[in-house]
């Protein structure tokens, strides 16, 4: 009962983690317990984000590849649990944005955005997903979005790419929680990252993101560590294909 939220002797994949949601959710995992790896798209700044949880008294290691790539993606997965140990607890939190009208996307665009956010989270939990069936325990959390519910003007891929990721939550549950993996996504509110650094500095969207959010503000990406950890722990042993909002409350509002 005392060890609900207890991550000692975990080790845990946060893919796109050398910035943003995804550091803050490693070290929030760190805090915890958990041995962290590091994924960017390049080893350098894998290494020099790893570098910073080490200095903190955390174990961390930095592996580079790109998580659309699925033969870096076979070949890094093959090494990390060769190389570190197995991988308990994947979180899948590359992501990227781009923003255009509908009928102006450029189909490259729509490409990029759908292979990172949602392909790879297929890539990356295919290879790592086998490795814990075979040992029949695992934890996977995808992060989702406001965007997995609710559309949005100039983003459809984005919200196309999310609104799936909530879905392969869901199919990946299905398919897998015989085998002691549990799957769930979180999906955050609005929170200021170098993602939405436009919005941010966006006055009249604040404005608008004020009045919409019952909380009355941005979310501060040090908010999501919490249902990280409990996602990641004994504590949701029997949660599975669930999506857990970190949203101000902003779903539950009209
Ligand atoms: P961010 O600051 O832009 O960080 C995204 C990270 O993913 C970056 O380090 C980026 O590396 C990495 N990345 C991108 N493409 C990659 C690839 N192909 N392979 C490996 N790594 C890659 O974004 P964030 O705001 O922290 O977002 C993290 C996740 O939360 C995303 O899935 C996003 O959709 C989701 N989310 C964010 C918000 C929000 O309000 N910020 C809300 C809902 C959901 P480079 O910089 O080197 O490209």
């Amino acid at each position: 009962m005392k060890n609900l939220f207890d991550l000692s002797g975990k080790r845990a994949l946060i893919t796109g983690s050398a910035q943003g949601i995804g550091n803050l959710l490693a070290k929030g995992l760190a805090a915890h317990g958990a041995e962290i790896i590091i994924n960017d798209k390049t080893q350098a700044r894998a290494e020099q984000a790893a570098q910073l949880l080490i200095k903190m008294g955390y174990h961390a290691v930095g592996y580079g590849f790109d998580v659309t790539r699925s033969n870096e993606v076979k070949q890094a997965i093959t090494n990390i649990e060769r190389n570190e140990g197995p991988i308990d607890i994947l979180v899948n939190n590359a992501g990227i944005q781009r923003r255009y009208p509908f009928t102006e996307f450029p189909e490259e665009e729509w490409d990029n955005v759908i292979e990172v956010n949602q392909k790879s989270v297929f890539l990356v939990s295919q290879q790592v997903a086998k490795n814990m069936m075979e040992r029949r325990q695992g934890k996977i959390i995808n992060i989702c979005s406001m965007q997995s519910e609710l559309g949005r003007k100039t983003i459809t891929p984005y919200a196309a790419s999310k609104g799936a990721v909530k879905m392969l939550t869901r199919s990946m549950c299905v398919e897998l929680a015989e085998y002691n993996i549990q799957v769930n996504g979180i999906a955050p509110g609005y929170f200021a990252t170098e993602m939405t650094s436009a919005l941010v500095n966006d006055e009249t969207f604040s404005a608008w993101l004020y009045q919409r959010t019952p909380a009355a503000r941005w979310g501060k990406p040090e908010e999501l560590i919490g249902a990280a950890v409990y996602l990641s722990a004994p504590a949701s042993d029997f949660v599975n294909g669930h999506l857990l909002f970190v949203d101000g409350g902003m779903l539950a509002a009209v």
